[in-house]
């Protein structure tokens, strides 16, 4: 059995960029597919889909991300083997391409889980990841946005969510063929954000979870209220403490987002048998997954 699931962020995607969305997570998960189905594991397949997603200006992580209130892009991302409990993390980081292979990085050479700023760009260089320029992440789209934003006297991070502003956040979840649950996810944040915030994304528990005896997540949204509920960590208990299985986990997490902190936003989910799971409470969520028992691929807008 190998299963795989993708999301390209959860909000009200607008009719004319649903097709970008489609292609965007298509592509993700056939990178990540091709890998597991050739007897790859699970760290590649999270950490390449990641990446095609970065690279995608469609989405808000990598290339194309938001802008913070100062005009700079900072990005966070995060991974974590479930076989191992092993994970890596990075916040805040400027002018850094792929911040999930910056991720891994931390999780394979390093000692720590969570790395920020300028101690991650530091990680990065000694890792031979060179910086790249702003302007190899930033486009016309999010500088426009950001002046729009910026002429506006005030602008909060949850106006955001219900301004439908868009939420374009990326994630990846693996079942391998040796039984190993890797989930990972990445991000630019909110738009307009404050200059040093971080969000859900590289957080263990709250955007990323993986055990491989429970299950793995990914989270989408509004990142001040996943992070009130540790959203990825709640649903997991779900499974491995009330034996849940991954759809009624996963409900049960949007409803706690929902109730408790006003939250809006989406998970993906793969059970400890491999059975990929969605849920949110957003108007639209961009995803794509396969098991080895489908024949073909679920791709949703
Ligand atoms: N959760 C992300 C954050 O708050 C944003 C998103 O999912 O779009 O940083």
């Amino acid at each position: 059995m190998i299963s795989f699931i993708v999301h390209g962020g959860a909000w009200n995607i607008p009719d004319e960029m649903v097709e970008a969305h489609r292609a965007g997570v298509s592509k993700a998960m056939e990178i990540g597919w091709t890998i597991l189905s050739n007897g790859g594991n699970g760290i590649d397949a999270v950490e390449q889909a990641i990446r095609s997603m970065e690279d995608d200006v469609t989405f808000d992580a990598g290339r194309g991300s938001f802008v913070n209130a100062l005009g700079e892009i900072e990005l966070d991302a995060s991974i974590m083997n479930g076989s191992s409990l092993r994970c890596g993390a990075v916040a805040s980081v400027q002018n850094i391409q792929n911040p999930i292979t910056l991720a891994r990085l931390v999780m394979e050479k390093s000692e720590h889980v969570l790395l920020t700023g300028m101690g991650a760009v530091r990680f990065a260089k000694e890792n031979g990841i060179q910086q790249c320029r702003r302007d190899d992440l930033l486009v016309a789209r999010e500088l426009q946005r950001w002046k729009t934003l910026q002429s506006q006297r005030s602008f909060s991070t949850k106006d955001a969510f219900k301004a439908d502003l868009p939420s374009d956040t990326v994630g990846a979840i693996a079942f391998d063929n040796k039984g190993n649950i890797i989930a990972g996810t990445s991000t630019g944040g909110t738009p307009n954000k404050y200059p040093g915030r971080v969000g859900d994304s590289p957080l263990i528990g709250c955007g990323t979870y993986a055990d491989s005896e429970v299950g793995g997540v990914s989270c989408t949204g509004w990142g001040e209220a996943i992070i009130k509920v540790v959203l990825a960590k709640t649903i997991i208990d779900r499974m491995e403490m009330n034996g849940a299985d991954g759809d009624t986990a996963a409900r049960f997490g949007i409803d706690r987002l929902a109730k408790k902190a006003d939250g809006y936003g989406g998970v993906i989910v793969i059970d400890k048998h491999g059975k990929p799971s969605v849920c949110f409470n957003t108007p639209r969520m961009a995803r794509a997954y396969r098991t080895s028992e489908m024949n073909s691929t679920v791709i949703e807008v």
